[in-house]
């Protein structure tokens, strides 16, 4: 269900353009406006699920799934397999934990170092 003030929600139903990276039925990636690394997208569920700290115990095969797909669109925008290349993944949830649009988003940054974060 989409929540009428939410910006990614609206950027899933393509009121607001973004650059996309992955689209399926349950998930969208799409490049953040702002990178902070050579490799900077968002991953975030169709469905509007505020943050971390509102997933329900029912959610979980659905955290499963964007976790399993995060890895595979990683290597497709550029970061190296194996130890020495690799990508981080961030959730920022809550006002102290730094999240600014409340609808639950995965950072994946990678690529050369260094960056800013
Ligand atoms: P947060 O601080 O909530 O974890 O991160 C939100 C992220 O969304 C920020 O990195 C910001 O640059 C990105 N962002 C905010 N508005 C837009 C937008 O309209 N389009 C895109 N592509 N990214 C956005
Ligand atoms: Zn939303």
């Amino acid at each position: 269900m989409s929540h009428a003030d939410c910006i990614f929600c609206k950027i899933i139903e393509g009121k607001i353009p973004s650059k996309k990276v992955h689209e399926d039925e349950e998930f969208l990636a799409f490049h953040d406006i702002n990178p902070a690394a050579p490799v900077h997208f968002l991953v975030i569920p169709k469905r509007h699920i505020e943050s971390m700290q509102t997933l329900a115990p029912e959610d979980g095969p659905l955290l499963g799934r964007m976790m399993s797909l995060i890895p595979r669109l990683a290597s497709e925008q550029g970061c190296r397999p194996g130890p020495e290349g690799g990508f981080r993944l961030i959730a920022n949830s809550g006002k102290e934990g730094g999240q600014e649009v409340g609808h639950l988003h995965f950072h994946v940054l990678g690529g050369p170092r260094p960056w800013k974060i």
